[in-house]
């Protein structure tokens, strides 16, 4: 050791010596514990049951108080049909986001077999994480709610109950768009019924009585703007950190680049796949992404 107040400011090594790899021990495999990834973490739980809850409530109104008792029966049959097939992609994207692995680093990985096996050469760095004994691959991060270095980490959003990170980031941004899609629809439908009820009977046009339909109505008003707006500023942030392939934490930590800059277009289909299909809009449909060796570091 040349300088190792220096290695120690910089948390860097070289040697795996340094990483004291025998604190950490591997922990039990989780085979046996069932493989799904889920967060068991209270207000990530409760955000997430409020989610559904909340397009649920939407559903009801544009349901049970516009369209059904609406006498437009073509209306009816296609909004009803275009709103819930984007209602259902919601939430298909909501599990996806939540019940997949957003790109966790093994545990305790950083045992000195696994830093033997990297064969680092001279002058080639890894960082161990102090907090989950994980060698860090380039841009992971570790995250506290989800105790674990997830591969690049964008932020956690406990709405989804999980971080958003290399695996599930497309899953994500469709979960922002369907939403921000069904909060517009339902504002627009809002609008559509106020201007029609306005010049017929109330009475005509809702099977509640007028005032439960006005506060039903005004509820989901309230619901969908919120969202629209929340949802759709979500997705601009990240369809541009996905272009400019810089993850929130990366902006906001303004870190310098040591990854390779690709154009915008190879960047959409790092995330939501190769090559451009109409499976990029489906939850379904994972994305084959074609990862890169994360364990290389440009000096
Ligand atoms: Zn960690
Ligand atoms: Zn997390």
């Amino acid at each position: 050791m040349m300088n190792s107040s220096v290695h120690r400011f910089r948390d860097i090594e070289r040697t795996p010596e340094y990483l004291q790899p025998e604190k950490c021990v591997p922990p039990p495999s989780r085979a046996s514990l069932g493989t799904m990834w889920f967060i068991r973490d209270g207000c990530g739980m409760v955000c997430a049951i409020m989610t559904w809850l909340l397009v649920v409530y939407a559903d009801f109104v544009v349901l049970l108080v516009m369209l059904v008792p609406s006498r437009d029966y073509v209306y009816s049959v296609i909004n009803g049909t275009l709103f819930n097939t984007l209602a259902f992609l919601a939430l298909a994207s909501h599990f996806r986001a939540m019940l997949t692995d957003p790109g966790a680093v093994p545990k305790g990985n950083a045992t000195k077999e696994f830093i033997e096996s990297l064969q680092l050469k001279p002058g080639q760095v890894v960082y161990k994480c102090p907090k989950c004994c994980s060698i860090k691959p380039d841009r992971a991060h570790h995250c506290s709610v989800c105790k674990r270095c997830i591969r690049k980490m964008d932020h956690h959003c406990p709405w989804v109950n999980n971080c958003v990170g290399e695996n599930n980031q497309k899953y994500f941004v469709l979960f922002t768009m369907y939403i921000a899609l069904i909060s517009l629809h339902a504002l627009i439908m809002v609008g559509f019924h106020f201007l029609y009820c306005f010049e017929e009977d109330w009475t005509k046009c809702s099977s509640f009585s007028p005032p439960t339909t006005v506060i039903l109505l005004i509820l989901l008003c309230f619901e969908a703007l919120l969202f629209l707006i929340f949802t759709s500023v979500m997705f601009g942030t990240q369809v541009h950190s996905i272009c400019t392939d810089e993850t929130g934490i990366e902006q906001l930590k303004k870190e310098e680049r040591r990854w390779a800059k690709k154009t915008k277009w190879m960047n959409m289909k790092a995330v939501f796949g190769h090559p451009f299909s109409i499976a990029w809009l489906s939850p379904f449909a994972t994305p084959d992404q074609g990862k890169a060796d994360p364990y290389q570091y440009v000096v």
